[in-house]
């Protein structure tokens, strides 16, 4: 597949549609394997971006809450609304989800590596005007930790393991602070990020893998073991280090999901009891993250490689693509 720049007309916008005039679109993870073919869920022609920001040009007749020029952000996923799981409030799990700058076949949604993205009013949301707009390129990625912690039973003083500190991991460890864990161990195989991961909030940074570093988090806690486990890598080893991190009765949210499959260490999870979640994307926690990065609670900008013109995109997904190191969100600017 091949990635070009190309000229596109402006989208049409419906009743219920604002036409967004993009200043700023993240280059997500699933965008970079997607232009392979590999996943399925990017099949041309498409305009990928999903991670948007930037100022309204236009609203469709029945929208009334958003004016042109003001500064907004949207949601990822467009949920429809009238299905059971809309019904129930768990909009990440719509039966009819789409995704923003995804085509897997059932359907088409141009994105935001574009000068203008169409997206239905009802997953816009507005930024204060000290917001910048490279900061709200990063709310999605915010909002996969945020609502991953907020399904996770966290209470005042616990403390929670994060495994993994990319992106995600990074953004999680913050987002258990500000839920009010005293202790945040964060882990992970590379000194670079856990020295990030310091920088942002957790109290303990342990290199390694295996039943090594689930006996360091022991010692940590008065050979308990944590109350909370955020596994962000989803591969078998790091899931197993998860697991034998948590105490008796602890949880563990499964956030990240490389390997289709893992291997379960059982008899540890039934016989200590530990309660294992998986946390799809987010769920409407937009405007908490919109809050905890404007109040400083969650910091972005550290995880912010670079910011280049839209036109540098091709070379920068095939940078991500050879998985450089040290890279982390990448934001364009049509
Ligand atoms: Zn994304
Ligand atoms: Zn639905």
């Amino acid at each position: 597949m091949k990635l070009e720049m190309t000229d596109m007309p402006v989208p049409e916008i419906g009743p219920n549609d604002v036409l967004v005039r993009v200043r700023a679109c993240g280059i997500c993870g699933s965008d970079v394997h997607g232009m392979d073919g590999s996943t399925g869920r990017r099949i041309p022609p498409i305009v990928m971006g999903h991670e948007g920001s930037g100022e309204v040009a236009a609203t469709g007749t029945s929208v009334r809450e958003f004016r042109e020029g003001d500064r907004v952000t949207f949601d990822s996923t467009i949920y429809c609304g009238r299905c059971y799981y809309c019904g129930r409030g768990d909009w990440n799990l719509c039966d009819n989800r789409e995704v923003l700058g995804v085509s897997p076949g059932e359907y088409r949604r141009h994105g935001a590596f574009a000068e203008y993205v169409a997206v239905p009013s009802h997953i816009v949301y507005k930024l204060p005007d000290s917001f910048r707009f490279e900061h709200a390129a990063v709310i999605e990625a915010v909002s996969v930790a945020v609502h991953a912690v907020r399904i996770t039973p966290v209470q005042l003083g616990d403390t929670a393991v994060v495994v993994g500190s990319g992106m995600i991991g990074l953004l999680a460890i913050q987002a258990l602070r500000s839920a009010g864990c005293a202790t945040v161990i964060a882990i992970d195989v590379d000194d670079l990020k856990l020295k990030i991961a310091r920088g942002l909030g957790a109290t303990h940074a342990l290199n390694g893998g295996g039943a090594g570093v689930s006996e360091a988090v022991r010692d940590l806690t008065r050979g308990r073991g944590a109350d909370v486990a955020i596994e962000c890598v989803g591969a078998p080893d790091p899931i197993r280090t998860a697991i034998g991190s948590v105490r008796k009765g602890g949880a563990v949210t499964l956030v990240g999901n490389i390997s289709p499959s893992a291997d379960l260490p059982l008899q540890a999870v039934v016989s200590r009891q530990i309660r294992l979640q998986g946390s799809c994307a987010s769920n409407g926690e937009f405007p908490i993250c919109i809050d905890l990065i404007s109040r400083g609670a969650i910091q972005v900008e550290p995880l912010i490689s670079a910011v280049a013109p839209l036109t540098e995109g091709p070379a920068w997904f095939d940078r991500l693509y050879r998985h450089e190191p040290n890279l982390m969100k990448v934001v364009l600017q049509p």
